[in-house]
């Protein structure tokens, strides 16, 4: 939830691109991998940047977010050039009465046909999160971090517990920013409703969560880079276990009694350990 004075048009699509030239630096966002969206519920105005309007049909009704506006990365753009020319990479779409249909923004210079195809998934986060919690803002971000990624490629590790407590032994912040710890969804088909349904249960109670053998989405009601670091604390984590893994398991990690010691030293109220 933001409190006045709300970020402008420009400075949301500075941080997308911020996060977007993270992700990528942080080996996250290969070639056109990955997506990026925000959900405002305050009123902006779109069409200095974005004069060029059209009509949609939304890919569920959301008719509690009417007036709502979404920041959306096309399909086909890469991450790392959002910050050079957002208008290219980046469409507006403001929710009409009813919730069926959204106004389409878009710039004369934009580079893509449709947004993202994942855009069914971003929406149904967005709506359930603003929902439940009555935030009026809320980011999402789909990433491919490599580590977190392979590791989702090993039996063991497609079990939530043994992922857990195996990725967040290895630095004192990782229980503290991700407490719930790091949700596991099996492989479901990209763009599919299947996982469309399962990332929204998922991210009920996790603010990260691993698309088996395909990535991660994160989320945040705060800022586009507060998701952007949560992708980067659970990849840390698998970068630790990666190289452990590498080194023959002759890490010990912290144990569980010290990671409950950090989190009472810290008041965090964790569920893993
Ligand atoms: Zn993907």
């Amino acid at each position: 939830m933001l409190q006045e004075p709300y970020p402008e048009l420009d400075d949301l699509l500075e941080m997308m691109g911020e996060a977007g030239s993270h992700l990528a630096e942080i080996e996250a966002s290969e070639g056109a991998a990955g997506n990026i969206s925000v959900c405002m519920r305050w009123p902006i105005e779109l069409r200095t940047r974005f004069p060029v309007v059209t009509e949609i049909e939304l890919p569920q009704p959301v008719p509690e977010l009417a007036g709502a506006t979404f920041l959306v990365s096309g399909s086909g753009r890469r991450l790392r050039e959002i910050i050079d020319e957002p208008a290219a990479s980046i469409a507006c779409i403001m929710v009409d009465q009813g919730g069926h249909t959204g106004k389409y923004y878009t710039s004369y210079q934009r580079r893509y046909e449709r947004v993202t195809s994942e855009f069914n998934s971003h929406l149904a986060v967005h709506y359930d999160q603003t929902l439940s919690s009555g935030t009026n803002f809320h980011a999402l971000i789909h990433a491919q971090p490599m580590r977190l990624t392979y590791l989702s490629h090993i039996p063991r590790y497609q079990n939530e517990q043994f992922l857990n407590q195996h990725l967040l032994r290895w630095q004192p912040e990782t229980i503290v920013n991700l407490p719930e710890g790091i949700g596991f969804i099996p492989f479901r088909l990209p763009s599919s409703p299947e996982l469309m349904a399962a990332n929204v249960e998922a991210l009920r109670n996790h603010r990260v969560v691993i698309w088996a053998k395909h990535g991660v989405m994160a989320r945040s009601d705060v800022s586009v880079k507060r998701a952007a670091d949560r992708v980067e604390y659970a990849e840390t984590a698998a970068k630790y276990e990666y190289l452990n893994l590498c080194a023959g398991e002759i890490g010990e990690g912290l144990s569980a009694d010290e990671i409950r010691q950090i989190c009472n030293m810290f008041d965090v109220q964790q569920t893993v350990f």
